[in-house]
């Protein structure tokens, strides 16, 4: 039988919905062998996803780092890399706290322009890593948007829309250098995410893969099929593995735990290159 490998998923340590130890539970209701927690810039839920880890299912304790090239964003997901290194966790934090400002700033232009939101109720709805899901939800709350999805559109806080601030990202082939250099395993998340705003060209994937990028993240809903057939063209030019994942979200997105699914054998190469830290199993 084959193993049902989700290795891109989000709790309320950054901006899910699911708390990490119910997270666990539920991907194991959902018939998955292995399950990545890889909350923005953070191993927050890293301890309490381990503590309540249900038999059966296994691990991969991991983070999404938010970068940038070009002036565009991207995120790249990290793997078992060691958590106490001090160079990547010295960026991860400066990160989380420059979302902190950028949030606040983010709330501030809202009040200004005489909207019912505030910092207090923002914060009160991150339990960890803030980012704009968080802000969306108090924009739901004071009716003032029917949901996430609309609270991203370019009147409230989509990239570069009327209430958007920016936040520190990190280049993105320093951040491959920083994953690896703790020991960890680096895959580029969602490359082809055209929805989110402009994506970055096959030359940039190329200086990744020369900096020590392990895979793409190919199979993900926000692909579609041209774009995945691209990338798996790519992959293979390249010499990267490919990868599948949901990016579950609890209720932030509409995507199920289990979407997409990474192969066995680009699973077993990924924990084969880690140095930094062990899978769990329960
Ligand atoms: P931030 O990291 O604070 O800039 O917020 C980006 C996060 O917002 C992403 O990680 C997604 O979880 C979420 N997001 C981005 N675009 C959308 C969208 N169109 N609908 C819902 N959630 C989104
Ligand atoms: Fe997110
Ligand atoms: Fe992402
Ligand atoms: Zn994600």
């Amino acid at each position: 039988m084959s193993r049902r490998i989700d290795l891109h998923t989000h709790s309320t340590a950054s901006d899910g919905t699911t708390p990490p130890a119910q997270l666990v539970a539920e991907a194991q209701a959902a018939g998955l062998d292995v399950i990545a927690l890889t909350d923005h810039d953070t191993t927050g839920g890293w301890a309490e996803a381990a503590e309540a880890l249900p038999s059966g299912l296994d691990l991969v304790r991991g983070a999404e780092i938010s970068c940038i090239r070009d002036g565009i964003s991207l995120h790249l997901l990290a793997y078992l890399f060691d958590p106490e290194e001090p160079a990547f966790a010295d960026a991860r934090r400066e990160l989380r706290e420059s979302r902190i400002g950028r949030a606040e700033r983010m709330v501030r232009l809202m009040e200004d322009d005489g909207h019912p939101v505030n910092w207090a109720q923002v914060q009160g709805l991150a339990g960890g890593t803030v980012g704009r899901p968080h802000i969306a939800q108090a924009l739901m709350a004071h009716g003032l948007v029917g949901s996430v999805e609309e609270a991203f559109r370019p009147d409230w806080i989509g990239t570069n829309g009327r209430y958007w601030v920016a936040k520190r990202e990190l280049d993105v082939v320093e951040a491959v250098r920083l994953v690896t250099g703790a020991g960890g395993v680096a895959v580029f998340a969602h490359p082809a995410a055209a929805r989110r705003g402009r994506t970055v060209g096959d030359d940039v994937i190329a200086l990744m893969a020369e900096a020590g990028l392990a895979g793409l993240e190919v199979d993900h809903i926000d692909h579609d099929d041209a774009a995945r057939a691209h990338l798996r063209g790519l992959a293979r030019d390249l010499g990267l593995l490919t990868t599948g994942s949901s990016d579950f979200h609890g209720t932030n997105k509409t995507v199920r735990l289990g979407a997409n699914l990474t192969p066995v054998e680009a699973y077993e190469q990924i924990v084969a290159r880690a140095t930094g830290a062990k899978i769990v199993h329960a």
